[in-house]
């Protein structure tokens, strides 16, 4: 016999369909701080600070000196669905910016306790507020919700406080602050290195030394020398256009002298980190008859492919994307490791030059 009962349907409450959709997005505290390292870009910072307390589950701090955000948008900023980047259907296949669907902030303030202090150029003084739910809520109780002129520079400062307070199933399973914390750290190393002219810092509260510390002024190569030290001796440069598929690529992959236990690889595609299981094998596949078994290589690949032909919506967390002609994009980007590598023994990179 069925032993469960029939029930009406009825729809959710609002505040229970936004924390499930915030979970989707935002399941770990690397990824609120990938979407706000991205806002910060969007926004054309050339410098972002971050601070991080326990892992961020206590407290993720970043710090910019991007575009700001106007007073008057201040209270619908954390609302779901609100941007200033997209505006039609049509857009989305034209975006060139991180961000298009106004999700992350909404997300953020509805598991952590979001604090934004915030000024334009031209606004005389910086403003704060605190959000909760996608809402503007008082700082302290009693207080007023509205938000309130302070002192402050150009650009913008987001603290998300307490990350999954109300979602305890989530917090239970992120025990580990250090591996939250070096999710954190890859997730900043990989932005840090494929954005030259941007300098990012990354520190622990309370730690005098950043753990990353990248000058605006650094080039690709330094960036990734001063991230993964000694790997940057064996790189050799790689760059291709193909028409026929309207993509391009660069970057820098590490030579038959040089292996590492697991393979470190940092892709982009359209400024995008992404990941691709597909490109990924392809790339072992490439140089498992250059180095010895169980080894891998460092590769940093940054691909262009015509935005028309990418669609970057089809994960909540926009960590993959879908983009036309995959099979045969993949198979180009493999010769061309392959081709560098069997030219490489004379016109490898010597860093010492530089
Ligand atoms: P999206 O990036 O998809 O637009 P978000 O929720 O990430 O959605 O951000 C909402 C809006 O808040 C952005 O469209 C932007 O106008 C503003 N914003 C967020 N972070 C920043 C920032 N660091 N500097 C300036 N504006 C920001
Ligand atoms: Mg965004």
């Amino acid at each position: 016999e069925n032993t469960k009962e029939l029930r009406p349907i009825k729809k959710l409450q609002d505040a229970v369909i936004n924390r499930i959709a915030a979970g989707e997005i935002i399941h770990r505290p690397a990824n609120a701080i990938k979407e706000l390292i991205e806002n910060s870009l969007d926004a054309g910072a050339t410098n972002i600070r971050i601070l991080v307390k326990e892992g961020g589950l206590k407290l993720l701090q970043i710090q910019d000196n991007g575009h700001g955000i106007r007073r008057e948008d201040m209270d619908i900023v954390c609302e779901r669905f609100t941007t200033s980047k997209l505006k039609s259907f049509n857009d989305l296949s034209n975006i060139n910016t991180y961000g298009f669907r106004g999700e992350a902030l909404a997300s953020i303030s509805h598991v952590a306790h979001v604090t934004i202090t915030t000024k334009t150029a031209d606004s005389k003084c910086a403003y704060r507020a605190c959000y909760s739910d996608g809402k503007l809520v008082p700082p302290k109780p009693g207080t007023s919700a509205e938000p309130k002129a302070c002192a402050g520079n150009t650009g913008t400062q987001i603290t998300a406080e307490d990350l999954f307070y109300n979602v305890p199933t989530r917090k239970q399973a992120l025990k580990h602050p250090n591996d939250e914390y070096n999710r954190i750290l890859d997730i900043v190393n990989r932005y840090a290195i494929h954005n030259s002219g941007v300098g990012f810092s990354c520190k622990k509260q309370g730690s005098k030394q950043p753990d990353v510390n990248s000058l605006s002024t650094a080039s690709t190569l330094d960036n990734i020398r001063q991230i993964y030290g000694s790997t940057a001796s064996e790189l050799l440069n790689l760059e291709k256009v193909s028409r026929k598929f309207d993509f391009k690529f660069n970057g820098y992959i590490s030579n038959a002298n040089f292996n590492l236990r697991k393979m470190t690889f940092l892709l982009f595609i359209n400024h995008r980190a992404v990941e691709s299981s597909a490109l990924k094998r392809t790339i072992e596949g490439v140089y498992e008859t250059y180095l010895p078994k169980n080894s891998y290589p460092f590769v940093y690949l940054s691909l262009e492919i015509n935005p028309q032909n990418v669609d970057v919506n089809i994960h909540p967390t926009k960590r993959e994307v879908r983009f036309l002609n995959e099979d045969e994009v993949i198979a180009i980007i493999g010769d061309a490791i392959q081709e560098r590598l069997v030219g490489a023994n004379c016109s490898r990179i010597y860093l010492t030059q530089t």
